[in-house]
């Protein structure tokens, strides 16, 4: 760049780009408009062709690559995937020979502010956070710019912030300048990101004065027009308010979007929260699938009809709630269109038709909407008095309030469909979007390009008879604009007036005044027409702007209507139950079934098991062979009593569940290696973090904990730790297990019970019942499942030989001298064999 300020004769354009590049964080590409191109210079242009992998050329020495308008989207989506922030300086006014374009940043895109379509699942929201440390709080903010959604709360520590970001998964993270935070690193080109979490995740500095209470505070304040913040339930939240006030701010300041659709600010409350950290999160597999060909639990349950829907389904199942009235509300809503099929149905229907409103509303604010697109909003919006007609057709309290949430927008729509066009382009550069008969001098811009067209026929009609050359044609050209052509023979007899142009292989090309006079009444009106249309649909635009804050309430009952239906469709055709809620720790579930697995099998395949937890069985001990069913099973039981807290209906004949603060899990051996470190410390950070944190009314599933360390270590382990969830946390447990010396524990504590996973021995094999029964299993049939899975029968015949030998001689010390002469190759194994024997 400095290279670039030396440089005395920069052109006037040049100086803008400098004038205009100074202006933003030095990070920032600058995309700078120059006709049907945005060109990056410079270092920009370096990192540009970089990522994007263009060729990088020069103009009087300064370095430069560009990228068509027209396909701008994906090149900025590249872009902000890298990590990049993207500054887009548009053309704000029709170039004019001879002078300086008017420019200016329009907007900049990062990546948690990136509201171009093609980058985004429909289901997911797009999240930029921010995070602010205010008096031993941490505040943190929450903003999916391309919905409107906005949400703040504040923390104790940075390990629940942690949990918070991978519960919401955000791309960008915003902090003040200088502001430390443990969960940082840097990659190799010097960018700092949030390390831990699966996806990449961008941080960005910015001024820390606008993370002050005071300027934060009346930020917020001027923004939503109210002179407290008390009724968005912020009071006495300072650290939420630093955070959301700086965020939006940075929104509107730093990126240039307009956050006029922002309309108000969720809490992020913990406290009615059913907190799953973020192993729980993975294991459970909640959002995410932990395999490619694996299912979520969001997409086993999801029947959601429109993106809205969907994302409100996926933050019910990131955010379970612990409010009973809550709960019992979204219940009762489930309950009511499981009764009334049929409405149901004709509600889908409507569901169906109705597209992205928070997204498409988002973009009329932002001002990149496209004539397409707000032809799909005057759509959905068509359908609203449909729904209002449907609820209000419904005896029910609820529903009649829901409609009167509804705003029908009558007029809005009528305009829209004066307006529109029915098959309008994309862009909004090329005309056609607006219909014949809104805009009366429209109309006459329209007319007069038309009639200059005739005027065209005419005046070739009039040329051929005077010059008396009957192929004489009129022609048009990019560069000449209208031409007559005419052949080289008969180009001899042209009049004088005629001016030649051009002088090709078989033709020659002429123009008269006539025809230049006819060429600036058809182009000058045809160009008058585009920019006013361009104009007619600002205006539009801007029209529908001003209704948001009124649709955004529409929206908000349109999503939960369909998450309300989509459950009630799941529950009938998955035969889910309505869980009794109460407020004791309490789970009882009556042939309960897992939610994914049963999916993923043939019909009826499921077994279903019954799981009784409380006061007087705290602890349940399962013991079973591998594969027999135990992981199934707690899981099932923690993912029953989680959609019991989103309000959704539960794979059950019947269930009783109570009130949970926290789900605990330890499953598998996570192996962490990656990360430097060993399984098995893993397995006990884990293991650590429920012992410290477990209280009465948490819900913790552990499975075969202590299995990384050798047998003696893993059960005195294994025992210790169940004691301690006995006596300290007393949590509802579920312990899997195949350490059968655990079910003693059950003799000395009598709210330990043992379970185990019924087997059936045939001679030959076992056969796994998928059934949960009472009492211990004291085998492990480990040969019976190495022989199912497939391995080759003279090992299996070893072992069973190794086995036999071993139970024959149990009270030795040693392995007998018969084991080591049927081992062929011994010395593989010395540390098996008694040297001294
Ligand atoms: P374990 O933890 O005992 O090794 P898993 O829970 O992993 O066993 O189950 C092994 C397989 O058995 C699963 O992949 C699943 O397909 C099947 N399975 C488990 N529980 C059931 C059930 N209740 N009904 C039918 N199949 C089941």
């Amino acid at each position: 760049m400095e290279k670039m300020k030396e440089k005395e004769n920069l052109t006037p354009m040049m100086r803008q780009y400098w004038e205009i590049k100074q202006k933003l964080p030095p990070d920032v590409l600058l995309l700078f408009r120059l006709g049907d191109f945005f060109e990056l210079f410079l270092d920009d242009a370096k990192e540009g062709a970089r990522i994007l992998n263009l060729v990088l050329t020069q103009r009087q020495g300064v370095p430069m690559c560009g990228v068509p308008v027209e396909n701008i989207e994906g090149y900025v989506s590249k872009l902000v995937k890298a990590g990049k922030r993207v500054a887009l300086c548009d053309q704000m006014e029709q170039p004019k020979p001879g002078q300086l374009v008017k420019r200016e940043i329009v907007r900049i895109l990062s990546p948690g502010s990136n509201g171009y379509s093609s980058n985004l699942d429909p289901k997911e929201h797009q999240f930029c956070m921010s995070l602010y440390r205010w008096k031993k709080k941490f505040g943190i903010a929450l903003m999916d710019i391309t919905t409107g959604l906005f949400l703040s709360g504040q923390l104790e520590n940075e390990k629940e912030i942690m949990e918070l970001v991978n519960r919401y998964g955000p791309v960008e993270v915003i902090l003040a300048e200088g502001a430390e935070c443990s969960f940082i690193r840097q990659n190799e080109h010097g960018k700092e990101l949030i390390e831990g979490i699966s996806q990449e995740c961008y941080v960005h500095r910015y001024f820390p004065w606008a993370f002050d209470l005071e300027e934060a505070k009346n930020f917020l304040m001027a923004h939503f027009k109210v002179s407290s913040l008390d009724g968005y339930g912020l009071r006495e939240m300072d650290a939420a308010i630093c955070a959301a006030g700086a965020l939006l701010r940075y929104f509107s300041e730093v990126l240039h979007q307009s956050i006029s659709h922002i309309v108000t600010i969720l809490q992020l409350s913990n406290s009615e929260v059913l907190w799953l950290d973020s192993i729980a999160q993975k294991t459970l597999e909640v959002i995410q699938a932990n395999s490619k060909s694996g299912k979520s639990l969001f997409h086993a349950i999801d029947k959601t009809l429109t993106p809205g829907g969907g994302r409100l389904l996926r933050r019910w199942l990131s955010e379970p709630s612990r409010c009973l009235p809550v709960i019992q509300e979204r219940q009762q809503a489930i309950a009511l269109w499981i009764n009334q099929q049929q409405k149901r149905e004709q509600l889908r229907e409507i569901l169906k038709k109705i597209g992205d409103l928070e997204r498409l509303l988002s973009k009329v604010s932002q001002g990149y909407v496209n004539p397409r697109e707000l032809l799909s909003l005057k759509e959905s919006l068509q359908r609203l008095p449909l729904i209002t007609e449907l609820l209000s057709s419904i005896q029910d309290e609820k529903l009649r309030a829901m409609a009167q949430d509804i705003s029908i927008e009558k007029d809005m729509v009528a305009e829209l469909d004066k307006a529109l066009e029915e098959n309008p382009p994309f862009s909004i550069k090329e005309g056609g979007i607006i219909k014949k008969g809104y805009c009366e001098q429209l109309d006459e811009l329209r007319e007069l390009s038309e009639q200059g067209q005739k005027l065209l026929i005419d005046f070739e009609q009039q040329e051929r008879e005077k010059t008396g050359i009957k192929t004489l044609k009129i022609k048009y050209n990019q560069v000449f604009g209208y031409l007559i052509e005419i052949s080289h023979a008969q180009a001899k007899s042209v009049p004088s007036y005629y001016e030649r142009r051009q002088t090709l292989a078989n033709v020659e090309r002429f123009i008269t005044r006539e025809l230049k006079e006819i060429e600036q009444k058809i182009l000058g009106s045809k160009n008058r027409a585009n920019e006013l249309e361009q104009e007619l649909f600002s205006k539009l635009r801007e029209k529908i702007s001003l209704r948001i804050p009124v649709l955004q309430k529409t929206v908000d009952v349109i999503n939960k209507l369909d998450v309300f239906s989509s459950l009630a469709s799941l529950a009938q055709e998955k035969r889910y139950c309505r869980p009794s809620m109460v407020d004791e720790p309490i789970i009882e579930i009556e042939e309960g079934r897992h939610p994914i697995v049963e999916q993923c099998l043939p019909s009826e395949d499921f077994v279903p098991n019954s799981t009784f937890l409380g006061p007087d069985s705290r602890i349940l001990i399962l013991t079973g062979p591998n594969m027999a069913g135990k992981s199934t099973y707690i899981r099932q039981v923690a993912l029953i009593c989680l959609l019991a807290h989103t309000g959704s209906f539960v794979p059950a004949k019947r269930a009783k569940i109570g009130l949970l603060d926290r789900i605990f899990t330890r499953i598998g051996s996570s192996d962490d290696l990656s990360m430097g470190q060993s399984t098995f410390l893993v397995e006990m950070n884990e293991t650590a973090n429920i012992l410290h944190n477990a209280t009465e009314r948490s819900l913790v599933i552990l499975d075969e904990v202590g299995r990384g360390t050798s047998t003696f270590d893993g059960l005195s382990l294994a025992w210790a730790i169940v004691e301690d969830l006995y006596k300290t946390n007393k949590s509802l447990t579920l312990f899997a297990t195949h350490y059968h010396e655990l079910a003693k524990l059950a003799d000395f504590y009598p709210e330990i019970k043992n379970y185990s996973m019924a087997v059936v021995e045939t001679t030959e094999n076992v056969v796994f019942l998928r059934k949960v029964v009472q009492g211990s299993m004291n085998k492990s049939y480990g040969i019976q499942v190495a022989k199912l899975a497939g391995i080759p029968e003279r090992v299996i015949e070893k072992a069973k030989k190794i086995l036999s030998l071993m139970e024959s001689d149990k009270k030795k010390k040693t392995v007998p001298k018969k084991l080591k002469e049927e081992s062929e190759s011994p010395s593989l194994f010395p540390h098996l064999f008694d040297q001294k024997e």
